[in-house]
């Protein structure tokens, strides 16, 4: 999932040195600082939605600093790709709210931009008796949350949608989908720059300095060379980094950011006739794993279906369908690869409910590292308590990228 990016940072216009027309420089006795409305930090889902949403909204003089080379490789690149509909999260949560608000947001946005959507629809199933009480939860919850359609399937009723699917009973959720995430941040992009946005690629935000005014001194460094923007607002949607940017800005900014690493394993669902898997999202029960000594609430190891391609662009649904996540804990952020687990695990979730699975189907996947609260599960959307012209983005983990839209509405609104 790589999105091609013009290394915009190439750009005169956009060289600090070399302020473009309509741009004020603040010159200092040893540098020149060019003056910017806003300082989005991060160009992930969330940073561009943001964006894209402050340009529509008449904010002027916007700029996305993102520190690789291209927008959209970190978190955004690297999940299940799942419009989720809001049946797990508590009432009256962010994620809750942002998520059920966003769903539909997300369908109309690809549906009017082209970038690929599909609402498949999803399975939560029980594995066994057992489980039919924590599904009648998860049923419960989604209704508080106002999620439209859910009902409860019978083994008979599930094997019409999935033939290959054995559970004595499933909460069947009509708004769940998948995106093509890569095309999603490319029309974000491409929207907010029509607008007269300016992204810059390969900018590393290394240090943020608020002014006595209120403003901030925004740092980056680009091949080596730091160059410095005076911006009005910062919104710090950095992701993973989320929570060392906000101790920039505010030292005693407390969230911390936990990583932890999800694995994924696929299969060809065209191989055998016992793994067909129609078109649905299928989960098992929610449950909660140990990761590094933490409780951590988990979706659990689901079979999520993915676009085909046609001449390289993502077209309807494919063949392949990913097994995962399956989570584990790392120290460092970028750690996408090192000790990744066999697929034995894999198969074992899988198989109880997708039983003609083989172990042999599996063939290894990606893995995506997601930016978890180190303690607390909601997501973090809030002013800095010090300097309010700062909003921080902390702990965006699943379903951020379904909320991405959301979030940046409701981010816009902070400033407006
Ligand atoms: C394994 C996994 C599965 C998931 N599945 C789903 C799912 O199915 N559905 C769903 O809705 N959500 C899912 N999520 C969550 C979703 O991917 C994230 O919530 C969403 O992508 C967050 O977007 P973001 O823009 O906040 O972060 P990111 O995409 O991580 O973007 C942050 C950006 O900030 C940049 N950055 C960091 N530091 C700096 C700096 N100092 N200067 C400049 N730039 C910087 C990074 O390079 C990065 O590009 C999943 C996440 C993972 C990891």
């Amino acid at each position: 999932m790589m999105i091609s990016e013009r290394a915009e940072g190439m750009h005169p216009e956009h060289d600090p040195g070399n302020p473009g027309p309509g741009r004020d420089s603040v010159s200092g006795p040893s540098r020149s600082m060019e003056r910017i409305g806003a300082a989005v930090i991060g160009g992930g889902a969330v940073g561009c939605a943001i964006l894209y949403e402050l340009a529509k909204a008449g904010f002027r003089d916007l700029f996305l600093f993102e520190k690789l080379p291209r927008l959209g490789e970190v978190q955004s690149g690297r999940n299940s790709g799942v419009v989720h509909a809001g049946i797990y999260y508590r009432t009256g949560s962010a994620k809750a709210a942002l998520c059920v608000e966003g769903n539909p947001l997300m369908y109309e946005f690809c549906r009017v931009n082209g970038v690929p959507v599909e609402n498949t629809g999803k399975l939560v199933v029980a594995s066994s008796e057992d489980e039919i009480g924590k599904l009648e939860q998860v049923h419960a919850q989604a209704a508080a949350n106002g999620v439209p359609g859910v009902e409860m399937l019978t083994s008979a009723q599930i094997r019409r949608l999935e033939p290959c699917v054995e559970a004595p009973a499933a909460l069947f959720c009509p708004t769940t989908g998948i995106v093509d995430a890569a095309g999603l941040v490319k029309a974000l992009a491409r929207l907010a720059r029509d607008r007269g946005a300016s992204i810059l690629t390969g900018r590393e935000v290394t240090a943020i300095s608020p002014l006595a005014g209120g403003s901030f001194e925004v740092t980056c460094r680009c091949n080596g060379v730091d160059e410095t923007f005076e911006a009005e607002i910062v919104v710090n949607s950095a992701g993973l980094y989320s929570d060392e940017i906000a101790r920039m800005v505010n030292p005693s900014f407390g969230a911390r950011i936990a990583p932890l690493r999800g694995e994924y394993y696929k299969f060809n669902r065209l191989r055998r006739k016992e793994i067909m898997l129609n078109r649905m999202n299928v989960y098992p029960v929610p449950g909660t794993v140990d990761v590094g000594g933490r409780k951590v609430g988990v979706v659990g190891v689901h079979l999520t279906p993915t676009f085909g391609y046609s001449e390289g662009r993502p077209c309807a649904l494919g063949d392949v369908v990913t097994v995962g996540p399956e989570f584990v804990s790392v120290e460092d952020r970028n750690d996408f690869e090192s000790g990744r687990l066999g697929p034995d695990l894999f198969h074992a979730r899988a198989k109880r409910f997708f039983p003609g699975l083989r172990l042999s189907d599996l063939e290894i996947d990606f893995a995506g590292i997601m930016a978890n609260l180190e303690s607390g599960t909601d997501f973090i959307i809030e002013r800095d308590a010090r300097h309010p012209c700062c909003i921080h983005l902390v702990g965006i983990d699943s379903p951020g990228l379904t909320s991405s839209l959301a979030i940046a509405r409701k981010v816009a609104d902070m400033l407006r």
